[in-house]
């Protein structure tokens, strides 16, 4: 049987959260920091661990199947690539920073001015779209340091905590876009190979509707149900069980994580008891 060769990026922060994801989906891999290539144990897959910035052309190339990659990689490099799952993790943002002395009012005031950025294309399309014309400097990592030493009056660099453009004493001005990290495809991908990414994909959707849902269960008099099961924004309808106690019941159902703490209070109003809040590892609809 064929495999799909997928590529993830062979070091750095978003390593593990690849290799996580993966290995929720039961497919179990040896971690490749000193390895170019492993194979999966229990699932038709090869996994080869690339450098980030190479990963858009070996998608191109057909060299590989599909990618796990941030988005903004892709749309530096290859923006016409297929991307077919956001996978809810590594996230960041493309943004223009500029000094913290700068009085910054809109793009205008970046009209004439040189930014450094990792990311020219991105750039230039956005400041293209904008009208804006400015002198852009290509800098290889460490982007936040320019304005510092002269080399440019603003930069245009991926943004998660912020923290690095504080130390850096910038701020952000403008978010370009949104970024997280996408199972991306190569046009080159046959018929055969296509249907294991249909399987890969469907394993990768159970595991993260898993990981954005809880399993809450909770007990309640009969007599306050009706309230109850009206406050919680389950998938269905929930499932109510009696206790041994008689007038109580126990009633169970699933929510998304960010909805729980919403309605906690509420339910405690309602007459809910012993709440409790379960993860979940897998849902399939
Ligand atoms: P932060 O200080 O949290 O804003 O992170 C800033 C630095 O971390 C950036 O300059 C990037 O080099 C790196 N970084 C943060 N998030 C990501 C991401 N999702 N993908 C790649 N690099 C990232």
């Amino acid at each position: 049987m064929k495999n799909i060769r997928i590529a993830i990026q062979k070091s750095g922060r978003l390593n593990e959260d690849y290799i996580r994801i993966l290995k929720e989906c039961g497919i179990s891999i040896d971690n490749g920091k000193d390895q170019l290539k492993a194979s999966a144990k229990n699932f038709p897959m090869e996994v080869f661990y690339l450098r980030n910035g190479d990963i858009p052309q070996y998608l191109i190339d057909g060299v590989v199947d599909i990618a796990i990659i941030g988005e903004n990689v892709l749309l530096e490099k290859a923006s016409n690539i297929e991307t077919t799952e956001k996978l809810g993790f590594s996230s960041c943002r493309v943004s223009l920073a500029v000094p913290k002395s700068f009085k910054y009012k809109d793009i205008n005031d970046l009209d004439g001015k040189k930014i450094a950025t990792s990311y020219p294309n991105t750039l230039k399309n956005y400041l293209i779209e904008k009208g804006i014309t400015a002198d852009l400097h290509m800098i290889n990592g460490s982007v936040e340091i320019a304005p510092n030493i002269g080399l440019a009056d603003a930069i245009c660099d991926i943004v998660s905590s912020g923290s690095t453009l504080f130390k850096n004493n910038l701020k952000e001005v403008e978010v370009m876009y949104k970024s997280e990290a996408v199972l991306a495809v190569s046009p080159q991908l046959d018929e055969e190979t296509r249907k294991i990414l249909d399987d890969l994909k469907f394993r990768i959707k159970a595991v993260l509707r898993g990981r954005n849902s809880k399993y809450i269960l909770m007990n309640a008099p009969d007599n306050k149900l009706q309230d109850i099961i009206k406050i919680l924004p389950g998938m269905r309808s929930p499932t109510v069980l009696p206790l041994a106690e008689k007038g109580w019941s126990s009633v169970h159902t699933v929510i998304n994580k960010d909805k729980f703490w919403e309605v906690i209070n509420e339910l405690k109003n309602a007459g809910a008891e012993g709440i409790l809040v379960c993860p979940i590892e897998k849902m399939v609809l």
